[in-house]
């Protein structure tokens, strides 16, 4: 029953006309947006709006909920689902922004600690806390390979299958079993690199544990997505296969 309420509301919340001043929001800070062809940016904009409509937002610290501020965090959370149907990240029901990164005790949270700040946190019991300031400076930048909206939504969705750990789920058990193999054998060599200081495509972030992995290589997977096919082939070929999209074909 519930399920049948929820559809109906949202075929009421697409029926509506799409905002020209979303629009403006989406084309000034979601990077991405421009490069979309006509049928992608239709699906991100109805993706948008349930994602802005269904979720709890918050803001603290003197900063004021805004359309601005909803509009890019779903705009950009949208792009993770453009290859999928209907899933809105039903299990984040609370969004909480904060002016700047915070710094927070993690207890059981998945904390993006970058240079000793905390920029963002993903919760299994659907709470997502980001930084305003990071939010918009890097969601603006489709092609810097950091992306903090894109980074706490990879942790969402790997936490489906009830944890954050870096382990996802294909259709079938093959496909499953070599994202294990390919992501350890991926994570050991960022691991190594990091040690050594090595230059590498993915952020030294991703070498902290599994989970983080998962998250930074979805950010290089949407924002340096030709690199990585280049130079992680394998790894590219099942994140494509994952989010059922190839971000190197967005203009
Ligand atoms: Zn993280």
């Amino acid at each position: 029953m519930f399920n049948w309420f929820r559809n109906r509301r949202r075929k009421m919340i697409l029926r509506q006309p799409w905002s020209s001043s979303w629009e403006s929001i989406l084309k000034a800070n979601v990077g991405h947006y421009k490069g979309l062809s006509t049928v992608e940016k239709n699906k991100l904009q109805a993706i948008t709006r349930i994602i802005t409509a269904e979720k709890h937002w918050e803001a603290h610290d003197g900063l004021e909920m805004s359309d601005e501020i909803k509009v890019t965090i779903a705009g950009t959370a949208a792009l993770l689902l453009l290859g999928v149907n209907d899933f809105y990240f039903e299990h984040v029901n609370t969004i909480i922004v904060f002016p700047d990164p915070v710094r927070r005790q993690s207890q059981g949270g998945l904390i993006v600690g970058r240079e000793s700040r905390h920029a963002g946190e993903a919760w299994q019991n659907g709470q997502v806390v980001l930084s305003w300031r990071d939010v918009v400076s890097d969601s603006r930048n489709p092609f810097d390979g950091r992306n903090l909206v894109i980074h706490e939504f990879a942790h969402c969705l790997d936490g489906l299958d009830g944890e954050m750990g870096g382990s996802l789920t294909f259709g079938d058990t093959a496909t499953t079993q070599r994202w294990h193999r390919v992501c350890e054998s991926e994570f050991e060599t960022l691991v190594r690199a990091t040690e050594r200081r090595q230059k590498t495509l993915l952020d030294y972030y991703g070498a902290t544990n599994q989970a983080e992995f998962f998250a930074v290589a979805s950010e290089t997977f949407f924002e340096k997505p030709r690199q990585l096919k280049e130079e992680h082939a394998e790894l590219f070929e099942l994140l494509a296969k994952y989010y059922r999209l190839d971000p190197g074909k967005w203009g």
